[in-house]
């Protein structure tokens, strides 16, 4: 296997500007292991690496030319499959959108292109990023690189398998119940979902636009920092989208501390009902956490118990009425029936073959929701839980900087485990859904490997609305610290798939 793949982008970001290395190369050592694991893993939808190596190219031209480049210019990165690219399919993992490409990159792409980052392709999902393992993507499962028999995670499984697997250093996921930070515990991965408003929507095939967020997928917080920086920032074509900076995320990861932090333990979101090993690494985690100047306290967020409930009205209320727009005159499949083929009919027959099951249930829960009978005692009841959940975290964060729980309940289970059993693979959202619910931001750290199946565990760190960085600063910071205890990087432990 070429070393280059095993490098982290702050690393090739060195050696590129050092000359010790071309883009071209860079970007074929990872277009080679590519075509290595690239079956067995099944991370992409989509390849673009003709157009990456172009990129590539270009970079070393300039570069060799002596001009000024932007700071990823050169490292390659892939993108998942629910943000538009003018030069490849976007499909969202749904067959009503086969072969569908967009009139328009999103501004997240062209963002990525301006910084001349070699876009190697499209990452798989589950359809309309609706679920937490890939297996309901119409294109098949993305593999957990650790254990080939366990999923990767979800929505963005494609995208968290991509960097576990060495075939990028970056990419790019969508979070909006969890679908970075999850994947990122499963995988060993590092995964952050920003302030709402933080990272442009435009160009996002939208799921629940009010939970939704673009953010980094990396394989360590230095990394996650160096794309934030990149991606981030006020987009005049997103409404949400905040005019405020935000700082520099890098220069809070490279200030990495954790000294005097008053970190809050989510009595909620610790002890049980989480898996064993889980907890173990967990309090293992506060105790070094501690033992580098932090204090812990105890923090109550009553409303959480309600945060699943909610969560599985608002976004299917919302994403029914994103979806309906699917409506086959405006986008991707059409069927016509036979018989007397009326619009209604051609709807009804194109949304019938080109939703899969999970999307179907969804629309009519939202539907259902939204209907004059139902609307106040569900949709209404959900957002005052909402409200209430907004509150929990206003009183949490009067009295800790950052808060923290596990990412997950579990570490990555094992296909067909849950997927027939929807209660099951939403009750898997339970740490990460309270933050999308209050906007606020999220990163999962690695904290080694769970006891009983020896399997990647994620701590998550939660900050007030804007605070980001402070998230960088204490993921960093723990990070380094692990670091020094294992005498290597979570990632060298990943077992490595045949053929590397
Ligand atoms: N598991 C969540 C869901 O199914 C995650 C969604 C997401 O973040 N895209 O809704």
């Amino acid at each position: 296997m070429s070393e280059l793949i095993r490098k982290n982008a702050s690393e090739l970001v060195q050696m590129l500007a050092k000359g010790e290395v071309s883009s071209v190369e860079v970007t074929q050592a990872h277009i080679d292991q590519i075509s290595k694991v690239g079956d067995a893993v099944h991370s992409f939808l989509h390849l673009t690496t003709e157009n990456a190596l172009a990129v590539a190219k270009e970079v070393d031209r300039r570069r060799a030319a002596g001009e000024s480049l932007p700071a990823l210019a050169g490292v390659p990165i892939a993108v998942k499959d629910n943000l538009t690219t003018t030069d490849a399919p976007t499909t969202a993992g749904s067959k009503i959108l086969e072969g569908w490409i967009a009139p328009y990159d999103a501004t997240v792409v062209t963002k990525l292109r301006q910084e001349m980052m070699p876009i190697l392709g499209k990452t798989n999902l589950d359809e309309f990023a609706m679920g937490s393992s890939t297996e309901f993507s119409a294109y098949g499962p993305s593999k957990n690189p650790w254990d080939l028999t366990r999923i990767p995670g979800g929505s963005g499984g494609g995208s968290s398998s991509v960097v576990s697997s060495f075939q990028s250093p970056l990419a790019i996921g969508s979070d909006t119940g969890g679908s970075i930070r999850f994947p990122g515990a499963v995988t060993g991965t590092v995964g952050i979902k920003p302030t709402y408003g933080a990272v442009s929507r435009y160009g996002l095939i939208a799921l629940a636009s009010s939970l939704d967020q673009v953010g980094p997928v990396a394989r360590n917080v230095l990394d996650a920092a160096l794309l934030q920086d990149v991606i981030g920032g006020y987009d005049p074509r997103d409404s949400t989208s905040l005019k405020d900076s935000l700082g520099s995320m890098v220069e809070a990861a490279k200030s990495g501390s954790l000294k005097g932090k008053k970190v809050g333990v989510i009595k909620q979101l610790s002890g049980a009902g989480f898996q064993q090993g889980v907890q173990n690494r967990f309090a293992e985690a506060l105790k070094i956490i501690t033992d580098a100047g932090a204090e812990i306290v105890e923090v109550d967020c009553p409303s959480f118990e309600y945060a699943i409930d909610a969560y599985y009205l608002i976004l299917p209320a919302e994403a029914s009425s994103n979806l309906a727009k699917f409506d086959s005159v405006r986008f991707g499949m059409r069927v016509t029936p036979e018989g007397n083929p009326t619009i209604e009919r051609v709807m009804a027959a194109t949304r019938e073959a080109g939703f899969g099951p999970e999307v179907k249930r969804r629309i009519i829960l939202g539907t259902y929701a939204l209907s004059a009978g139902s609307f106040d005692k569900f949709y209404g009841a959900a957002l005052k839980v909402r409200t209430l959940i907004q509150r929990d975290f206003d009183a949490a964060f009067a009295k800790a900087d950052v808060l923290v729980s596990p990412t997950a309940p579990t570490t990555a289970f094992k296909f067909g485990e849950k997927v027939a059993d929807p209660l099951a693979m939403y009750l898997n959202d339970i740490a990460t859904i309270p933050a999308n619910l209050a906007g606020i931001p999220g990163i999962s750290v690695p904290i080694g490997l769970a006891d009983e199946d020896n399997l990647p565990v994620g701590i998550q760190f939660l900050a007030p609305a804007h605070k980001d960085a402070a998230l960088y600063e204490v993921g960093a910071a723990l990070e380094g610290i692990l670091e020094g205890i294992w005498g290597k990087r979570m990632m060298d432990f990943a077992p490595k798939l045949e053929g590397n």
